[in-house]
């Protein structure tokens, strides 16, 4: 058994890659690992990709390469979704000794038995489709937020994406183990728990008995010690008025949905075929504002997606404008491999993508600050965080607006009372203190 050596790791994508490698970091410290910096010397680089984008493919190959300056001799593994899905790829990669798959990852403590570097990559990633076992994660640690892993996988077939293929099926973790993972996370100290997952909400498949997602928060809303629950993000289609008026008067749970849309046109959704129309999604947006006037909603928007005319993007821009939303994810569609939008025809080109993606992110810019803007005066909650920028410190309200004090490292992981002043130079939101001697 390999002890007394250093692992460092590198996480891309998603807040559920965050909190697997969380694990994956825990599990190599019990047998005997240092968790390090990725910037430092190590023996193991470890990079968990994401495969959403083209650009994350990109990514990878940049990491390995600054990992092989750092130590050359160094035993570096690549696990997480691209690595699932173009293994050969990576482990052609110079410098990459070993490619695990979704199923693999895991294991890695037991299958990383020797460090001596490899010609080429070993890989070892079996088939996922039909995978039915789940893996629970959570982080912690590196951030004052964790990231709680609830759900894998997708049953659904939205035809730009490839996490189906990376990832498997729709499966859940148990709602007692769910339980447990939080009561242990509030030990650790934490206040607010980020439930997580492919597809959040369709939590409840692949356990047994008469479990969704509403019955979980039900459940966690009682869980001591959390002060703080956020839903990373849920399917519209899935956002039912039960769990918009169970949140609005929840104990834990907080005002902020993150929603993805991908397009306001209805017949770009058709294509992508999501489950919705944009009907359905105003409906949502309305009914959030109507039971939580306070409540942040976040948007993922697609743009570029095969056949988007300038009429489809006026469209999906005119109906995201007209919506009571506070900030957007903007995504430039990219062609995946094995998805059904590649056969689309209508290519849209890059240049128009980009602009596209800029006119997108000019408008989440200005529903930020409209957002932000009424609330200046008022008082409400933050968590700080410990990340310190200069003589500054940050952290977000209950409703996500992202507030900026002196840095005083006692304030660090505490909710405090604020009163929200003004914009600072990065947009944040500038404010004071309602309580001291805390
Ligand atoms: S809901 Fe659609 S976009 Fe989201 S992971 Fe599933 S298939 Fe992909």
């Amino acid at each position: 058994m390999i002890t007394g050596k250093k692992i460092a790791f590198h996480t891309l994508g998603c807040k559920l890659n965050f909190s697997e490698t969380s694990a994956i970091s825990r599990q190599m410290e019990e047998r005997g690992f240092t968790t390090v910096d990725f910037d430092g010397p190590s023996d193991v680089y470890v990079i968990n990709t994401c495969s959403v984008t083209d650009h994350a493919d990109t990514k990878c190959r940049n990491i390995v390469r600054k990992a092989m300056k750092k130590n050359p001799l160094a035993y570096v593994v690549v696990v997480g979704c691209y690595a699932q899905l173009k293994p050969k790829e990576i482990a052609s990669i110079k410098g990459v000794d070993l490619v695990l798959g979704a199923a693999e990852k895991f294991k890695l403590p037991e299958i990383i038995t020797d460090l001596t570097k490899n010609p080429c990559g070993q890989i070892l990633a079996s088939e996922i489709s039909n995978a039915d076992f789940f893996v629970d994660a959570y982080s912690a640690g590196d951030r004052t937020r964790s990231f709680l892993k609830i759900q894998d996988g997708c049953d659904y077939k939205c035809s730009f994406c490839t996490i189906p293929l990376a990832r498997g099926k729709s499966r859940s973790d148990t709602p007692e183990n769910v339980l447990k993972n939080a009561h242990q996370l509030a030990e650790k100290g934490i206040k607010e728990i980020v439930l997580t997952g492919v597809n959040t909400g369709d939590y409840g498949k692949g356990i047994e008995g008469e479990y969704d997602f509403f019955k979980l928060i039900k459940l966690l809303d009682e869980v001591e010690g959390i002060e703080r629950f956020r839903i990373s993000s849920i399917e519209p289609n899935l956002l039912t008025d039960e769990i918009i008026e169970f949140v609005a008067r929840s104990k834990r749970f907080m005002p902020h949905f993150h929603i993805p849309l991908q397009s306001g046109s209805d017949k770009m959704l058709k294509l992508m075929q999501r489950r919705y129309k944009s009907e359905w999604y105003k409906s949502r947006v309305e009914k959030i504002k109507n039971e939580m006037p306070h409540a942040c909603v976040g948007v993922d928007v697609i743009v570029g997606f095969p056949s988007e005319s300038d009429e489809d993007f006026l469209d999906s821009y005119n109906f995201i404008n007209a919506l009571d939303v506070s900030y957007l994810h903007v995504f430039t569609y990219s062609e995946r491999a094995n998805t059904k939008a590649i056969d689309i025809d209508g290519v849209v080109p890059v240049h128009t993508r980009n602009e596209r993606n800029a006119m997108f992110r000019s408008l989440s810019e200005k529903k930020r600050r409209h957002f932000y803007n009424r609330f200046l005066g008022e008082e409400r909650k933050a968590l700080f965080e410990q990340e310190r920028k200069g003589t500054i410190m940050h952290g977000f309200t209950d409703n996500y607006i992202k507030v900026a004090v002196p840095y005083d490292p006692s304030m660090v992981n505490q909710i405090l009372p604020v009163q929200l002043q003004n914009f600072d130079e990065a947009g944040n939101i500038n404010c004071g203190l309602l309580s001291s001697g805390y």
